[in-house]
C-alpha cells in the first residue's frame, strides 16, 4: 500500500515538474521593431474619401442593383489610378468584377492574388442619427476616415490600388505574376467571386498565395497579453440551415389538449440550446493558443496554455464561456426563424423553426443533422435541409506553408512587437471560392481593433490606412 502511495506521489511530482518547467521556459519572444513605414501617398486619403462617397450598396434584390453607381465607381478608379489602368490589362467578369493582371517575368512561378470587394451593406435609415459622421460623406476627422465601407472592404481595395500605383510609379517589375481581383457582390450573393474563380479554372490557373479580407490586429482579444495579436484567417467554417417542423391537429383554443405543436417545437428547441455539439481544438486554434501562450501575464493561464496536453479540457471549458471563442471550438447551432399560428383563438396544426449552424472544419452537414435528430429525439418533429445556401467547412491553410509565412514576414515588418497567429474565420468571404485553386488562401488586413463593421460609425484610422498600403506594397515587392 505504502509503495503505491509513494509511486503516485512520485508521478504527481514528476508531472508537476514538467508542467512548471514548460510554463516558466515558455517566455515571450524578443522585442521586434517594424521597419519604417513608407508615408501615405498625398492623394490616398482623398481617394478613400471619394470611394466612400460612391454608394456602392449591395441590394437585397438583384433587380435593384444600381448600375449607374457601379459604373461611377469604375470611372473613379480609372481616373484615380492611371498607371494601373495603363499597364495592367483588366478583364471584366459579370459586369462589375475586375481582374487586373500584372505580368511577372517568370511565368513558372504560380501567381499571387490580392483581392477585395467594394460593395457595401446598406446603412439603416433609422440609425443614421446615431452616426457621428455622414455615412456616405467620406469625412476625415479625429485621425479617422469615416463612412460605410471604409473598413469593409474599401480599405483593402483602395490600399491595393494605392500600393500598385506607387510601385508602378517606381518602375517596379514583379517576377511573379500578380492578380488584383475586385468583387462587386460579396455582401449579397458572392456570385461575382464564383464567376471569377470559374474563369480562372477555365484557364487552369492555380495560385500560390491569395490574400483577402478577414483577420486583423487586436490588442483587446486577450486582456492579459500586452502585445498586439495579428490573426491570419486560414480557414472558414461551413454553413447549413435545417427546418424543424412539428405537426399535430390543432383546434379551438378554448379546449386545448395536453400538448400542441408549439409545445412540441419549443421543447425540441430548448433541448437543442441546452446541449451543444462537442468542443474541439482544431489545429489552427491550437496553434493560435500555443503562439500566444508565452505572452500572457496570468500565470495560471500561461500554465494551462503551455501544457495543452494536460489542460486541454479546462481550456476548452474556458473558451466555451464567451460567444466569440465558443464559435472557434465547436459547430454552433441556433434558431433564427420561428413560424406558427394564424389567429389568437386557434391552436395551430404546424409549427416550424429554422436553425442555422456554422460547421467546424472536420465536421459536416450530416453531423449537424444527426446531432439535431438525436438531441431532439422526437418523431413528431420532422427535420429537413433548407437548401437556399450551404457550404462545407473549408480546408485550412498550413501555417508552415510559404503562403502563411510570407504574410507573417510582412506583418512583422509593419507592426512592432506583434504576435502573428492563425485564426479560423467564423463568417464567409469571397476567398472561400479560391480554396479550390490555391492551397495558400489567407485572410488578413492590418487594421487594429476595428469598429463599426456593418453598423454605426464605421471608421478607419488614418495610421491603419498607411499600414494597409505598406502591407500590400511589401507583398508586391516580395514578388520580385
Ligand atoms: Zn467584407
Amino acid at each position: 500500500m505504502k509503495k503505491i502511495a509513494l509511486l503516485i506521489a512520485a508521478v504527481v511530482l514528476i508531472l508537476a515538474i514538467i508542467v512548471v518547467s514548460k510554463t516558466i521556459t515558455n517566455s515571450p519572444g524578443a522585442h521586434q521593431k517594424s521597419t519604417t513605414l513608407e508615408i501615405l501617398p498625398t492623394e490616398a486619403i482623398a481617394h478613400m474619401s471619394q470611394a466612400i462617397q460612391i454608394k456602392t450598396e449591395t441590394p437585397n434584390d438583384a433587380y435593384e442593383f444600381d448600375t449607374a453607381t457601379f459604373f461611377a465607381y469604375r470611372k473613379f478608379i480609372e481616373k484615380a489610378y492611371p498607371l494601373v489602368h495603363k499597364n495592367l490589362p483588366r478583364t471584366v467578369i459579370d459586369s462589375f468584377n475586375y481582374v487586373y493582371e500584372w505580368k511577372g517575368t517568370d511565368t513558372s512561378i504560380l501567381p499571387m492574388v490580392l483581392m477585395a470587394h467594394y460593395d457595401v451593406v446598406p446603412v439603416e435609415a433609422s440609425a443614421v442619427k446615431l452616426w457621428h459622421a455622414v455615412p456616405y460623406g467620406g469625412e476625415v476627422k479625429d485621425g479617422y476616415i469615416w463612412g460605410r465601407g471604409v473598413l469593409d472592404d474599401k480599405s483593402s481595395m483602395i490600399s491595393i490600388l494605392e500600393a500598385a500605383e506607387l510601385q508602378l510609379a517606381k518602375g517596379f517589375q514583379p517576377k511573379q505574376t500578380i492578380l488584383l481581383c475586385f468583387g462587386a457582390d460579396e455582401e449579397s450573393s458572392g456570385n461575382g467571386a464564383t464567376a471569377v474563380v470559374k474563369y480562372f479554372k477555365s484557364k487552369n490557373k492555380r495560385f500560390d498565395l491569395v490574400v483577402d479580407e478577414g483577420g486583423e490586429i487586436s490588442t483587446e482579444d486577450m486582456k492579459d497579453i500586452k502585445r498586439p495579436i495579428a490573426s491570419i484567417g486560414v480557414g472558414e467554417k461551413g454553413y447549413v440551415t435545417l427546418i424543424l417542423t412539428a405537426q399535430k391537429a390543432g383546434g379551438h383554443s378554448s379546449i386545448p389538449g395536453k400538448t400542441t405543436v408549439i409545445d412540441i417545437l419549443s421543447k425540441g428547441l430548448y433541448q437543442l440550446r441546452e446541449k451543444q455539439m462537442p468542443a474541439k481544438l482544431i489545429p489552427p486554434i491550437k496553434a493560435y493558443l500555443e503562439r500566444v501562450s508565452g505572452y500572457t501575464e496570468n500565470f495560471g493561464k500561461k500554465m494551462a496554455l503551455s501544457n495543452l496536453w494536460l489542460f486541454e479540457k479546462q481550456v476548452l471549458n474556458n473558451l466555451s464561456e464567451s460567444p466569440s471563442s465558443n464559435a472557434l471550438i465547436r459547430t454552433t447551432i441556433v434558431p433564427t426563424i420561428i413560424n406558427s399560428g394564424v389567429r389568437d383563438n386557434v391552436i395551430p396544426t404546424f409549427a416550424t423553426a429554422y436553425v442555422n449552424s456554422r460547421i467546424l472544419p472536420g465536421e459536416s452537414q450530416k453531423d449537424v443533422y444527426n446531432f439535431v435528430e438525436k438531441t431532439i429525439n422526437d418523431t413528431n418533429i420532422k427535420i429537413t435541409y433548407y437548401h437556399n445556401y450551404s457550404t462545407m467547412p473549408s480546408p485550412t491553410t498550413d501555417i508552415n506553408s510559404k503562403a502563411f509565412q510570407r504574410v507573417e514576414t510582412v506583418i512583422n515588418a509593419i507592426v512592432d512587437d506583434v504576435i502573428v497567429a492563425p485564426m479560423l474565420m467564423v463568417g464567409a468571404t469571397d476567398s472561400r471560392n479560391y480554396r479550390e485553386i490555391s492551397d495558400g488562401v489567407v485572410n488578413f488586413t492590418p487594421i487594429t481593433n476595428a469598429k463599426g463593421y456593418h453598423g454605426i460609425d464605421e471608421r478607419l484610422m488614418v495610421s491603419d490606412f498607411q499600414k494597409c498600403i505598406n502591407f500590400y506594397s511589401l507583398l508586391i515587392q516580395g514578388s520580385k
